[in-house]
């Protein structure tokens, strides 16, 4: 009887260990998607972004011969009316680490197996399972250097090639259209403004992959800091869907490191970064939801979306240029560099002193390589209540980190036009981009800062002494 491959954020046919379990049993496999509310849910670009991911996705089974089936509605009751069409007698797929979808895929499971059906999930998403790494105390790290000397010696599995045969079923069941799903709705500026940049399915990555390792990892140890310069993989959207693995990422930078490239040791550690991450979600799920550190409850944030400086802030209007820089390069390319992640975030939390779910909703909103797991980790950290954080005390100047991570202006001058003669055409780009309820024009004179660089550092320092936590 048939299998089916429930394809889930694991959007690549090379190194999928549940689609070459199945593909191995020589069965017949039938490859379905479901859109039910957790994908509805999504963010405007995340699901925009996976809509490209699904097409391309659909175009690489059918050169296999194989198809992608596409249905609608809660996945359980979808899975079986499949098994009752199709006759199947197994499903599989790649396991998630965030607790909805663990929720769901473990109803799935105990559903299924009590029907009598073979479910079974997969690794691939990740390198270590977050069970599987524990300190010398039987729990799980909070810090990251521990973390990543607990796995760095670790063998990591070497990835599996993509099958040479996925059998074909007798019969395809019916399948929903993709553009009937709408998953471009809320994005209107994707097709015209984002779609340039991405990097969309698993040979692009695979390429940039390729590419990164020849010619950007030996400096990546200070190029990843430049916002200026392209010195980094790139692949946090193709890692965000799984349209490559990290074990693939992994083996070819131990390769690099291998071959004496200075910087490969970092970008493994970067990747163990996302590991730690999803460490983070999986043992405190409170992570995406709450105050990390609970003390953190009684600070005084903004937590009113309606006040100017969150909409200044949004509309990358803040004044300061290395914040309107990042929020206008994530608005115009669905993604920002790290740099500016880490700016923008603090100048929120800190200068501004609006919650990090702000922040953290408006990305979940914007970005294409948005991961739950980095995300949440990455906004807590920056506001200071998460695991690892950053001392509340210090604050990013975000004045003086544009000087020295964009020294010749290059990353500003990219995406900021106000008060230019000759803009340049990304800088014009944004406003093309932002809906016209905004208002905002090139024209405009650029604004001056919502709150200085010293003002909002001094205020943040007055609020964290006088906290009572
Ligand atoms: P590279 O420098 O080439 O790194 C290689 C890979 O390592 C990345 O693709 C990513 O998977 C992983 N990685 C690198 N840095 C981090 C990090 N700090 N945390 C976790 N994993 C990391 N990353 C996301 O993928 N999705 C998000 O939604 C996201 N939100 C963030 C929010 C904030 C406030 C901050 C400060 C960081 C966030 N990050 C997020 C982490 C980081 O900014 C991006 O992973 C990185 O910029 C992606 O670019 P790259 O693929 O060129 O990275």
């Amino acid at each position: 009887s048939p299998i089916l491959l429930w394809f889930r954020r694991d959007l690549r046919l090379s190194d999928h260990p549940a689609l070459s379990a199945a593909c191995k049993t020589g069965r017949p496999v039938i490859p379905v998607f479901i859109l039910d509310d957790l994908v509805k849910g999504l963010g405007a670009a995340p699901k925009w972004r996976l809509g490209l991911g699904l097409e391309n996705l659909s175009d690489a089974l059918a050169d296999k011969g194989s198809r992608l089936i596409l249905r609608r509605g809660a996945a359980l009751p979808v899975l079986r009316e499949l098994i009752e069409q199709t006759g199947a007698g197994t499903v599989y797929w790649t396991r998630a680490y965030d607790p909805d979808s663990m929720a769901r895929d473990t109803s799935v499971k105990q559903t299924l197996k009590h029907d009598g059906i073979q479910a079974q999930s997969f690794g691939g998403h990740l390198m270590f399972e977050p069970w599987t790494v524990e300190t010398g105390q039987g729990s799980y790290y909070k810090v990251y250097t521990p973390f990543w000397n607990a796995v760095k010696g670790r063998d990591v599995d070497t990835p599996l090639p993509t099958p040479g045969k996925i059998q074909p079923p007798e019969t395809w069941p019916q399948s929903d259209n993709l553009g009937d799903w709408q998953m471009a709705q809320a994005m209107q500026r994707g097709a015209k403004i984002v779609r340039p940049y991405v990097r969309l399915g698993e040979s692009a990555a695979q390429a940039r992959l390729g590419a990164f390792m020849a010619h950007r990892v030996a400096d990546y140890v200070d190029d990843r800091n430049r916002p200026d310069v392209d010195g980094t993989s790139g692949l946090s959207e193709n890692l965000a869907l799984g349209e490559i693995s990290p074990q693939q990422c992994w083996h070819a930078g131990i390769r690099a490191r291998e071959e004496g490239k200075r910087g490969a040791e970092t970008f493994l550690k970067e990747l163990v970064w996302r590991e730690f991450a999803y460490h983070l979600m999986y043992h405190t799920p409170r992570i995406l939801t709450d105050n990390w550190r609970e003390d953190w409850n009684a600070f005084p944030w903004n937590e009113d979306q309606r006040r100017a400086e969150v909409q200044a802030w949004k509309h990358a209007r803040t004044g300061i240029r290395f914040v309107d820089a990042g929020l206008r390069e994530m608005y115009v390319t669905g993604r920002m560099h790290n740099r500016a992640r880490m700016v923008v975030a603090s100048y929120l939390t800190k200068h501004l002193m609006c919650h990090w779910k702000i922040g953290m909703r408006w990305f979940e909103d914007c970005l294409i390589d948005w991961d739950p797991a980095s995300n949440a980790m990455g906004w807590q950290w920056s506001a200071g209540s998460g695991p690892d954080a950053t001392p509340y005390f210090r604050v990013f100047n975000p004045v003086t980190q544009l000087k020295k991570f964009d020294p010749d202006g290059i990353y500003a001058k990219s995406w900021i036009a106000e008060d230019r003669q000759t803009p340049t055409d990304t800088a014009l780009s944004y406003f093309d981009a932002v809906p016209r309820r905004w208002g905002l024009s090139a024209q405009d004179s650029y604004p001056e800062p919502v709150v200085s660089a010293s003002d909002g550092r001094e205020k943040a320092l007055q609020a964290y002494e006088n906290r009572d936590f």
